[in-house]
């Protein structure tokens, strides 16, 4: 049985600070990899989550502010990274915002910061991310769709029309970075317990849990285990694919 062993590789989680992307960071970290955590809160909060990643896998792990709306920060942030580990071998596409309201109450602002941080930052990250990659024509490149981009959602117009741009991007990277050994896939999470859904009332989860296959909201580190797979050389010939991790909710 081969067991996944990412010790030599440096990995990168966007948004890596909380909830899916944090879980996502200490499986990484646990396989061996070299991790770099960003987010846009103050620095400070982020060393802070740096420090207990390296006290719980690791030692050498980074924490970086970067607004991934931002493309000379993103760009300034790649610098750094290359300063300080001269290569780059997995990208975690993961830093996102879910704002909800119907078609005729969604505001301009609102598609405009969705669109900036959930495309535009996912698609900054890609270009700089495959560059680093091409140098060692070899990586691994995973962003965080959502089943809505799959599916739809009513009341979520904005925020299911960028998670949907998200597989478009998924697959026209994997046709034009395939040459380079640089792999993209995506994953379409159901439903995951973390602050994104914080304000779901219980009466809502209720609903949504019903239509689980599997009875049950999923963890971050069920997300987690997908992107350790996809990371790892297990997934060597999978590029270009939306793997759904919904415990069943899109059958
Ligand atoms: P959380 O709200 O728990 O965490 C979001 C993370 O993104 C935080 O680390 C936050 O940093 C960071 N972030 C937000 N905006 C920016 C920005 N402009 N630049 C850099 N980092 C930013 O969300 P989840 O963990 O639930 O979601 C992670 C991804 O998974 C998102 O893309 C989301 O759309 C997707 N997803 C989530 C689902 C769910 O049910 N939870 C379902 C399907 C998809 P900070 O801590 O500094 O604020």
């Amino acid at each position: 049985m081969k067991t996944i062993d990412l010790h030599s590789k440096v990995a990168f989680v966007t948004g890596g600070t909380r909830g899916i992307g944090w879980q996502c960071a200490k499986t990484l970290a646990q396989a061996g990899a070299t991790v770099i955590i960003s987010g846009v809160s103050d620095q400070e909060k982020i060393d802070q989550k740096c420090r207990e990643l390296n006290s719980y896998a690791g030692s050498n792990h980074m924490g970086v502010q970067c607004d991934v709306s931002d493309p000379q920060a993103v760009k300034q942030c790649y610098k750094d990274i290359f300063k300080r580990f001269k290569g780059l071998d997995i990208l975690v596409n993961n830093a996102g915002i879910m704002e909800t309201a119907l078609l005729g109450f969604t505001t301009t602002e609102s598609i405009k910061r969705i669109n900036d941080i959930n495309i535009n930052g996912a698609l900054y990250n890609l270009q700089y991310a495959a560059k680093l990659m091409n140098r060692k024509k070899d990586g691994s490149i995973i962003s965080i769709s959502s089943i809505v981009g799959l599916r739809g959602s009513d009341g979520q117009i904005a925020y299911s029309t960028s998670k949907s741009a998200l597989i478009g991007l998924t697959k026209s990277a994997a046709k034009e970075l395939g040459k380079d050994g640089i792999r993209v896939n995506a994953i379409a999470p159901g439903f995951i317990e973390t602050d994104l859904i914080k304000d779901f009332s219980e009466d809502k989860k209720h609903h949504v849990t019903k239509t689980i296959v599997l009875g049950r909201i999923g963890t971050p580190q069920d997300i987690a285990n997908g992107v350790l797979f996809l990371s790892s050389d297990l997934s060597r010939y999978i590029t270009g694919q939306i793997i759904g991790i919904d415990g069943g909710m899109i059958l």
